[in-house]
């Protein structure tokens, strides 16, 4: 049966700076995404992808439209039940890995669970575990500079996974890896969705889009293309 995690109708963001300039840059996005599908968002710098990913990811709230997430519409919850939502169904994954340099790999991943009132002993447990379903056993007690690129990105994905998220946005998760190494990563982020996880991704890159399921094109602030991967890239080719 089809479980919508994602609907977003008709969404809208526009940037008001200082001195009454704004930039409209979302103009009515409207999608909506199932559970355990797997998509992939593409559209030229500044289409405002990121724009897109931080409102679904409820960083950043929209100027029009609605959003419902897991059923719960997202502009009725104020701010705090806003971070139960967002810390209970969302996991985030970003192109510079966003990990504490100082912190050891154990603390990082362990990181989201600090607001939950989970005991210590049973942190750093739960942080083993996730370290070695990312296939870095027995790096806990590292830190970030110790790994290379692509095993920090893996610290990042355990981090994202370690509250058993319905859904991970990732952006541009492989735009600082070389293609081996985001090859690995996105096989990963496939067997992740193998597994039932719903995940939505950025990338300009086509061989990264082309593990995903879906396509959603964001061209002049709305959807130029929502379909087949497989399809566009050979349509696009002809
Ligand atoms: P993309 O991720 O597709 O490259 P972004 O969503 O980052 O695009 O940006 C879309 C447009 O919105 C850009 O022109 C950018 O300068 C502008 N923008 C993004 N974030 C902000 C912000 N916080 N304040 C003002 N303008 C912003
Ligand atoms: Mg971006």
């Amino acid at each position: 049966m089809a479980n919508p995690v994602v609907e977003v109708k008709d969404l809208k963001k526009t940037y008001y700076m200082p001195g009454g300039m704004s930039q409209e840059v979302l103009k009515g996005v409207s999608f909506t995404i199932e559970e355990g599908d797997f998509v992939a968002i593409m559209g030229h710098s500044g289409s405002g992808k990121s724009t897109l990913m931080n409102t679904l990811g409820c960083l950043d709230r929209p100027t029009g439209g609605t959003y419902l997430l897991a059923g719960r519409e997202i502009s009725k919850l104020s701010d705090e039940e806003l971070a139960v939502v967002r810390g209970q169904t969302l996991g985030f994954v970003f192109q510079n890995f966003n990990l504490l340099m100082k912190r050891s790999i154990a603390d990082n991943v362990s990181l989201p669970l600090l607001y939950q009132g989970v005991g210590k002993s049973e942190m750093y447990e739960r942080a083993k575990e996730m370290i070695n379903k990312v296939g870095l056993k027995g790096y806990e007690d590292r830190i970030p500079n110790q790994l290379s690129g692509g095993m920090q990105q893996r610290v990042a994905i355990a981090r994202a996974l370690i509250n058993n998220p319905k859904i991970i946005l990732a952006d541009e998760p492989t735009g600082n890896l070389d293609s081996q190494t985001s090859d690995e990563i996105m096989t990963f982020f496939q067997n992740l969705n193998k597994s039932g996880i719903t995940i939505i991704l950025v990338t300009h890159e086509p061989d990264v889009a082309m593990y995903a399921k879906r396509l959603i094109r964001i061209a002049d602030g709305v959807v130029e293309y929502d379909g087949s991967v497989k399809k566009y890239m050979e349509r696009s080719h002809v």
